[in-house]
């Protein structure tokens, strides 16, 4: 049994094991390449590739894969074998640079929202030093970015990487005119927290709704839900233990820094969150902790769900993305420090926060914006479809003094006196959390509250790094040309004028309320409420403005990604509705139907026997039933008869539209007439698990 230390990261290909296995001066000119973003050189490629291979080999591995993101929200792979024949029947193992640095999948099954025809099918996958190479099922996995063959991004990772470029490049200028002169480049960090659930296997299996959509798509509350509140920290029951355990060794192994479990507000919700990183190798470990949670669960008779909202009427699963940005000093820009009054740096970055959040919220709403998600936003449960900034008392305070020129008066630190003479005393955060808000700051980072649980961290991420890039590059425009001596003065001026122009987007109070809603609407706040409300806001003028300018995305790059969202959009509500028809009339109908014809057959007999038996119970049940039952049938073939319309419709943001204020509403007119049947049909009529017995079980 080895050491959690010695386990931890003992299938990544660390930056300790290239600084053993290769020689100096190749080990620093890898370095160079990872830090400076300079380009590799075909014989530095090729002497990490024999490293690479001989490592992966020594622990197992017998293939390698070029491992990419493309636009589906997973990840993908293509495995190749190190096997290479050398005659007589004789093999080595071999893998080049050449195998290391570029891949060429065949890319015309992939989403490419139209910039590429299948006749143009080549795609590359580029290699993407910068987040390690590491073993999975005895293969080698090479984070790779994948593009077209014109060059144009084809998945999440070569505009991440693009936009951490442009943060980088603009945070620096900053921070060097502002008198930090060894900043050479700023990164941005990120630490998600996952939310999931846990059901049992069997139970799973007999779902359609799950296996089909993730979620399920019929089903009655179970008599008790999250009401009591004690799932949320409540301890964990040994077979969630037991996978918990697991998980965490297995991410471990694979050097993702899992650090914090525990049991979230709906009954069989969890949550994961692992120590922050570097946003390209977080977004990279957060798609395989997905996966990892999934296999594991796998080996313990479970199943991971990862939809937004598996269960009707209690809490789904969203993602917290934890966000800052650090300078290669080692400075957190958003550390406030003691004063944060004093801390002008702090301000003017908090500044071009507040303003990109303002001017791009709509991106920002549109980051997160999946069918699954629609579910969420704006539920009582997760952060409203309005994108504000919750910054607490203390950042309030000195906001306020700032726009209104008064004195602030650094508080210090609160010492609590919780009156129990036992505890030992500790000082208060100077925040307190508002989990009603979409986007909080929490001490020293933002946490952005509104990503769904099964989507890639990439997308809210590239909107942040571009919109924040943006302004800071505005804000340097204005500083640029002020003299040394006046630099201070116009920083400050700037950092007011900033506030003044856009705390409307600064809201501290309950994001859940209709009040709420009516003072976002008279500040003039967006309020997109559904996907398709947010999707044509990719193509408006100001945006394709902020992505081309940036580098971040070509207009048909945006155009591209926009047909995919949309097209994507349609496909989810066509198989949800599928899946539902496909439920109603083959499974529950008939189960109905059945539970009817044994009243009917119970009432006949008993009135064989005698006339005196009483039916009046089951007749009258027989109606509530009947009478449900034809409801039910007529919303079925609504359904049928819609999903026939938008099969005939054409693609595009109607057609998505369409299905959101047609198919969607007949789905859930139909959810309710069944789920007000099901409470009167004896569980074993059920032709699938109820709430109750998957929720409160394991
Ligand atoms: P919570 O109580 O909301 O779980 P934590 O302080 O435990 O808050 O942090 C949650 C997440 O934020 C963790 O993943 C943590 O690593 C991450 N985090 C902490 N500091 C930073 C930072 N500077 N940049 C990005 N993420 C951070
Ligand atoms: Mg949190």
């Amino acid at each position: 049994m080895s050491t959690i230390p010695e386990m931890y990261g003992s299938l990544v290909f660390t930056d300790k094991v290239m600084k053993n296995k290769l020689p100096k001066d190749i080990y620093k000119a890898l370095k160079k390449t990872i830090d400076n973003k300079t380009h590799l050189e075909l014989d530095v490629a090729n002497a990490v590739a024999i490293a690479m291979k001989e490592w992966a080999v020594d622990n197992g591995a017998t293939h390698f894969t070029h491992w990419f993101q493309p636009l589906t929200g997973y990840t993908a792979e293509k495995h190749d074998s190190f096997i290479s024949p050398v005659g007589d029947g004789e093999i080595i193992m071999e893998f080049s640079g050449k195998e290391l640095i570029k891949g060429e999948p065949d890319a015309s099954s992939f989403p490419s929202g139209g910039i590429r025809a299948t006749f143009e099918a080549r795609g590359y996958t580029a290699w993407d030093p910068s987040s390690p190479a590491f073993i999975k099922d005895k293969t080698l996995y090479i984070p790779t970015a994948f593009c077209s063959y014109t060059g144009e991004a084809l998945d999440e990772k070569t505009p991440l990487l693009r936009s951490m470029d442009a943060l980088s490049k603009e945070a620096t200028q900053m921070l060097n005119l502002l008198g930090y002169e060894d900043v050479t480049n700023v990164i941005t960090t990120v630490g998600p927290e996952q939310e999931y659930f846990l059901i049992d296997e069997e139970d799973y299996k007999k779902r359609k709704d799950l296996i089909f959509t993730g979620r399920t798509l019929l089903g009655a509350p179970a008599p008790k839900g999250q009401e009591m509140e004690d799932h949320y920290f409540g301890s964990i029951r040994p077979r969630v233990a037991a996978y918990m355990h697991d998980l965490d060794e297995e991410l471990w192994k694979l050097g993702i820094p899992a650090k914090t479990k525990h049991n979230e507000v709906a009954p069989a919700q969890h949550e994961l969150a692992p120590v922050f990183d570097t946003t390209n190798v977080a977004v990279d470990h957060n798609q395989l902790t997905m996966e990892v949670m999934k296999t594991v669960a796998k080996k313990h008779g479970l199943v991971c769900l990862l939809h937004e909202k598996p269960f009707a009427g209690i809490n789904g699963s969203g993602k917290h993305n934890n966000w800052s940005m650090t300078t290669n000093t080692g400075v957190n820009l958003l550390d406030p420090g003691k004063t944060p009054a004093d801390n002008t740096t702090f301000l003017l970055f908090l500044a071009a926060i507040i303003r990109a959040v303002d001017e791009y919220a709509d991106m920002m709403r549109l980051s997160v914006a999946t069918p699954g998600n629609d579910h969420r936003l704006g539920a009582n449960e997760a952060p409203p479809a309005i994108i504000s900034i919750f910054l607490g008392d203390e950042l309030t305070a000195v906001v306020d003094s700032i726009k209104n020129g008064t004195f602030f008066k650094n508080g210090g630190s609160v010492v609590m006196e919780t009156g129990a003479k036992v505890i030992p005393h500790f000082t208060r955060d100077n925040t307190d959390r508002n989990r009603t808000s979409p986007f909080a700051f929490t001490g020293n980072k933002f946490e952005f509250r509104s990503l769904g649980s099964s989507a890639s961290v990439a997308t809210p991420n590239i909107i942040l790094n571009t919109a924040v890039a943006e302004i800071i590059s505005k804000f340097y425009e204005e500083l640029k040309d002020v003299s040394k001596e006046g630099l201070s003065e116009a920083v400050h001026a700037l950092i007011k004028k900033t506030i003044i122009e856009h705390e409307r987007v600064i809201f501290n109070g309950n994001g859940y309320t209709d009040e709420w809603v009516k003072e976002a609407e008279k500040r003039g706040l967006y309020n997109l409420k559904s996907t398709p409300d947010v999707l044509p806001t990719l193509l408006e003028a100001k945006n394709v403005e902020l992505f081309s300018k940036n580098g971040v995305f070509s207009e048909v790059e945006l155009k591209s990604r926009y047909e995919v969202h949309v097209e994507n959009y349609c496909k989810v509500l066509h198989i949800e509705a599928k899946t539902l028809e496909d439920m109603l009339y083959r499974e529950f109908i008939p189960a109905v139907a059945k539970f009817m014809d044994d009243i009917a057959t119970s009432i006949i007999k008993k009135k064989k026997v005698s006339d005196k038996i009483p039916t009046c119970a089951q007749e009258g049940l027989l109606e509530t039933i009947s009478a449900k039952y034809e409801e039910l049938a007529a919303a079925a073939v609504k359904l049928e008869k819609d999903i026939d319309e938008a099969e005939a419709m054409a693609d595009g943001i109607e057609l998505a539209r369409y299905y959101h204020d047609t198919i969607f509403e007949d789905m859930n007119a139909a959810r309710v007439i069944a789920d007000s049947i099901e409470k009167y049909i004896p569980e074993e009529d059920m032709p699938y698990p109820s709430y109750s017995k998957i929720l409160f079980y394991i």
